[in-house]
């Protein structure tokens, strides 16, 4: 690009800069030193944002056995990198697409783009590149020029629909008119909105494919992002301008997938659209079928059967359930044989981590003990095997007034630990009283005779105006207001106070 055009694109660009919140973000991404704290408080001030982050990081991408319900659960299945590269991904599309077209046919770009963006993290995988998250972002982002040059020259694209869809003809047109195309145009934008480097590298690059053999990751990462846009318009174009032989042949030569590793990719880019057009609200099919485009692959590609299409897909299922296989294994040691709660060498294993977690990020972490009423007498009345039952009974009722993500815990005898990660005081509370109500309505079935048994609550909570000085004083605590409880008679909870007072919550 000539120094006057730059000029005149920045003169006449009404392009909006990034808004407070990515750019926010993308300070924080300069810092090397940066915490999860400080991530999630960036994050949590755009709630828009912070739904997306959770819907993402409960996504198939990112598959968990446990549900994330919070940002700081999301920011832990996520990583700080992903999260920050994913929270600017949303924010500068919002921002993008918040412009005024001239002549951009927006609904097919922000497919294209997006379906890119998707494909540049496909490739990057099937190659066990890392930085997923940057190869989408990359993708995502290489054709910002375009966007850029619209609004500096409303007339740019006007009456260019056909040629939108021909994107090496685009960069022609470009290239004659304004003496530089799109991607170096994109390239410089990304330059002065500090994004990271290598994004404006592989922006730049992205016209390029270059067919020599090469082993430089940062290379690799370049092609990968330039491919996606070829990859994007076998998605994207119609049946007829559907490239598969010729684009098979050059992600061969540029990155060496051969046509089957190539149409696991397609597969998996299929695989990904509907959940990435819900995240990003938008239709990526607007009337193509994938599943049509995968077949037609198969045919020309002249890939055996289907199925072979489909398989990192399955691959990808099996290896997530034989993992969580190896979780649950893990657990079955940790679990408590009678009642199937977590024993008590977890739970101390568990608080020590979240009480450092916890201090460190001034998040909120909550505890509950509670020990049944009176059980000595229900073992003396109805026997030991119907104590079991009813023991048994309690896990229950305590899991399933808990959220999945909070661990509960069989202390001793008839005495539970709750860990509510956090979770801040006054929602402590209110589980504690909902445990207690649920006791009271609970009927326990013995042989012929049926009994209620009740339950009393002590809860603490470790937090930023409430700290404690260790696990132990935390826990002793909540076994203080549990006592309080008992003392008060029984069947209710009872919040430790910091000020030496407890707070009765629940009274008969
Ligand atoms: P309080 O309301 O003051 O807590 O009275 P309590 O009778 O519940 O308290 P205490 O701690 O004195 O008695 C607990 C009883 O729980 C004693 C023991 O027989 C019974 N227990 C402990 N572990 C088990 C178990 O695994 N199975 C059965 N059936 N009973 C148990
Ligand atoms: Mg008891
Ligand atoms: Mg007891």
């Amino acid at each position: 690009m000539t120094p006057e055009l730059e000029r005149h694109i920045r003169t006449f660009v009404s392009f909006p800069t990034p808004p407070g919140v990515a750019a926010h973000i993308i300070e924080l991404a300069q810092d090397p030193e940066i915490e999860m704290g400080k991530v999630a408080k960036a994050v949590s001030m755009d709630p828009a944002l912070t739904t997306k982050i959770l819907r993402i990081a409960n996504s198939p991408l990112y598959a968990q056995r446990r549900k994330s319900e919070n940002l700081r659960q999301a920011l832990v299945v996520l990583g700080l990198n992903a999260t920050l590269t994913l929270a600017l991904s949303f924010t500068l599309v919002r921002t993008l697409r918040g412009a005024k077209p001239n002549g951009i046919d927006y609904p097919f770009y922000w497919r294209r783009v997006l379906t890119a963006a998707i494909s540049a993290r496909a490739l990057g995988e099937s190659l066990r590149q890392p930085l997923a998250e940057e190869l989408f972002l990359a993708g995502l982002l290489q054709d910002v020029g375009m966007l850029a040059l619209d609004q500096a020259l409303p007339d740019l694209y006007r009456n260019s629909a056909q040629l939108q869809r021909d994107h090496r003809a685009l960069a022609e047109l470009e290239r004659k008119q304004v003496k530089a195309d799109h991607a170096e145009i994109g390239g410089a934008l990304m330059c002065s909105w500090q994004l990271p480097e290598r994004l404006h590298n592989a922006i730049s690059a992205s016209h390029e494919i270059r067919q020599d053999r090469t082993e430089d990751p940062n290379e690799i990462f370049n092609r990968c992002v330039a491919l996606s846009g070829l990859v994007a318009d076998l998605f994207v174009l119609s049946e007829a301008k559907r490239e598969f032989a010729e684009t098979a042949r050059i992600v061969e030569r540029s990155i060496g997938l051969d046509k089957h590793a190539f149409g696991q990719v397609l597969g998996t880019v299929s695989g990904l659209i509907p959940d990435t057009e819900s995240i990003f609200e938008t239709d990526l099919r607007a009337g193509n079928n994938p599943e049509f485009i995968l077949e037609q692959a198969r045919d020309v590609l002249m890939i055996r059967n289907l199925q072979a299409l489909r398989e990192v897909n399955t691959l990808k299922a099996a290896a997530h359930s034989l993992s969580a296989r190896t979780l649950e294994l893990e657990e079955e040691a940790q679990r408590d044989a009678l009642t199937g709660a977590y024993n008590r060498s977890f739970l101390d294993a568990y608080l020590a981590r979240e009480f450092d977690h916890a201090s460190r990020q001034d998040w909120p972490l909550s505890i509950a003990f509670a020990d049944l009423d009176n059980f000595k007498k229900v073992n003396d009345t109805f026997g030991h095997q119907a104590g079991d039952q009813i023991l048994q009974a309690t896990a229950r009722i305590l899991k399933s007034n808990t959220r999945e993500t909070d661990v509960v815990a069989r202390y001793g005898g008839e005495e539970f630990v709750i860990a509510l990660p956090a979770t801040d005081s006054e929602t402590a509370r209110s589980i504690c009283e909902r445990i207690v109500h649920a006791f009271q309505n609970a009927r326990h079935d013995i042989g012929a005779s049926h009994t209620t048994v009740t339950i009393s609550i002590g809860c603490a909570t470790h937090g930023a105006l409430t700290p404690f000085r260790s696990v132990n004083d935390f826990i002793r605590a909540a076994d203080q207001a549990l006592y309080t409880a008992k003392l008060a008679g029984r069947n209710r909870s009872v919040r430790f106070d910091h000020q030496g007072q407890f707070q009765a919550v629940r009274s008969i």
